[in-house]
């Protein structure tokens, strides 16, 4: 499982894989929950996606 994170204030995508987050948030959190800090702007507003699968 991935999380796609698209930040409203200036745009930047990432994606954090669901086992890098249980290891700094804990098993069993809900990944819709938390709030994504983006990495550019710093601003705690961002949009969450799950994704199940990732096809390359
Ligand atoms: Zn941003």
């Amino acid at each position: 499982m991935v999380l796609h994170m698209t930040c409203r204030h200036c745009g930047h995508k990432g994606q954090i894989k669901a086992r890098d987050l249980a290891r700094t948030h804990g098993f069993g959190t809900d990944p819709r929950t938390l709030s994504f800090r983006c990495s550019r702007c710093d601003m705690r507003n961002c949009i969450v996606r799950v994704m199940e699968e990732i096809r390359r």
